[in-house]
Order: structure tokens, then C-alpha cells, then sequence
């Protein structure tokens, strides 16, 4: 076992005794002093809203009493990853030309909904295996940098409702630009309604594309970035957290 601050190895040392390098207390260290997530505590839709506000909002918090059990919580993983790939994919769906979605618009009517949401649903499915891609990909990092494999994959688990702002940010910058556009005034309006000419050969763009390209493409770096963050934090708190049970410490 090792001091979760500093990583200094407590082998030896009383529960009641304090690292020798940071001084932190041993009895912090012991990975049962985790006392867990709130969906790790009971598993719902309120507690799942929890962890996500919490996650976002004081990540070192969240990760150093994130309880580091033999059972992974698949599901909560499985949530963040399909609810965040909706966000991206819902706005998107039917209307690039060549989507299946597109071609449901002229159906008669239920097979109109029915086509579209399984088209949807099938998207959604197939946009959801990037940030599971990420998620892997951030847990192998861990693990070649010594982090137990359990612990690893409980990071990247709870690391992983970020992904639900981060696909919502670009949304957002898609409703600014809309936003700006309609009720920015008739001089915004007539400035985004006007088209440019980025190269004497290249094609007229709307000033309206320009600005939602750019506020689309904030939202994906913002979103980005705060991803990056709370896996980094994740990594930073819990790399030397031993599952419970892994360590078998005598109280005396
Ligand atoms: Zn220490």
C-alpha cells in the first residue's frame, strides 16, 4: 500500500501513524476510507445526476471518494457514454445529405418516426464507441504509468460523465449562433445574412455559417478540454488507490 498523496510505500506502519514523506495520515490512505461516489452508494437517476454535477464542479473531491470496488459499475459508464453521444448525434441526424434519416422525411407517417428514430438510435450506437475509444485508451495510459488496473478503470468510469457537457458545449454553440442570428437585432441579422468570398475562386459562404462553424468548433475545444482536465484530476487523485479488499490491514 502507498500513501495516496505522495505515493511513498506505508509497508510496516500503524493505521494510526502518518506518512513518513508528506505526512499525511496512514488511516487516509487505506482504500475502505473511500466512502464513494453517491450512484456508487445507490445507483438511480438522482444519484447519477449527483455524481455528474459533482464531477464537474469539484473533481478532486470526487475522485479521492471514489471507492475503488472488485465490481466496476458498467452501467453508469454505458449512460454517459450513449447519453453523451445522443447530444452529439441528435442534432446532426437527417440532416446531411446521404443520411438514411434524410430519406425517412418522406414516408407516410408512423414508418416517418419509426425509420428516423431507429436510424437515430443506430447513429447514436456507432458515435458512442469514440469516447468509449477514449476511455480505453486513457485507462491504458494509467496503467502503464503503474496505476493498479481496477483503479484505472474506476477513473476512467467516473471520468467519463464529462463526456455529457463536453457533447452538450457544441449544442450550445449551435444555439448561440441560432440565438444571435434571430433575435440579434435587424443589423446582426443583415451582417449574418451577408455572404463572403474567402478566395476569388472558392464558392460564396453566409457570414450565419461562418459564425456557427466557429462557435461549434469553441464548444468542441472547450468540451475537449474540460475531458482532458477531469481524466488528468482523476489520474492525479487516485493513482495510487488500491482497491478495497487488495489491502489487508491489521487494526490493532
Ligand atoms: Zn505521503
Amino acid at each position: 500500500m502507498r500513501c495516496e498523496a505522495c505515493g511513498y510505500p506505508l509497508q510496516g506502519l500503524e493505521t494510526s501513524d502518518h506518512c513518513p514523506e508528506c505526512g499525511r495520515p496512514v488511516a487516509a490512505s487505506v482504500p475502505s476510507a473511500r466512502p464513494g461516489t453517491p450512484w456508487q452508494h445507490r445507483p438511480s437517476i438522482s444519484s447519477w445526476a449527483r455524481t455528474l454535477w459533482a464531477v464537474t464542479r469539484h473533481p478532486a473531491h470526487t475522485f479521492s471518494s471514489l471507492r475503488i470496488t472488485p465490481v466496476l459499475p458498467r452501467t453508469f459508464l454505458l449512460v454517459n457514454l450513449f447519453l453523451a453521444s445522443f447530444l452529439l448525434v441528435d442534432p446532426w441526424s437527417g440532416v446531411l445529405v446521404g443520411d438514411p434519416a434524410r430519406a425517412a422525411y418522406s414516408l407516410p407517417l408512423p414508418f416517418n418516426y419509426l425509420l428516423r428514430a431507429a436510424v437515430l438510435a443506430a447513429q447514436v450506437a456507432l458515435v458512442a464507441i469514440l469516447p468509449y475509444l477514449l476511455c480505453l485508451a486513457a485507462e491504458g495510459f494509467m496503467r502503464l504509468r503503474g496505476v493498479h488496473p481496477t483503479t484505472a478503470r474506476h477513473i476512467c468510469t467516473l471520468a467519463s460523465c464529462i463526456f455529457i457537457p463536453a457533447a452538450a458545449l457544441p449544442l450550445l454553440g449551435l444555439a448561440l449562433s441560432y440565438t444571435l442570428h434571430r433575435f440579434g437585432g435587424p443589423s446582426v441579422a443583415a451582417f449574418m445574412g451577408r455572404t463572403l468570398h474567402l478566395s476569388p475562386t472558392s464558392p460564396p459562404i453566409a457570414v450565419s455559417t461562418i459564425i456557427a462553424a466557429a462557435t461549434i468548433s469553441l464548444g468542441f475545444a472547450i468540451g475537449a478540454w474540460i475531458t482532458f482536465a477531469r481524466f488528468r484530476t482523476g489520474f492525479i487523485t487516485c493513482r495510487y488507490a488500491l482497491p478495497v479488499n487488495h489491502v489487508q490491514f491489521e487494526s490493532h
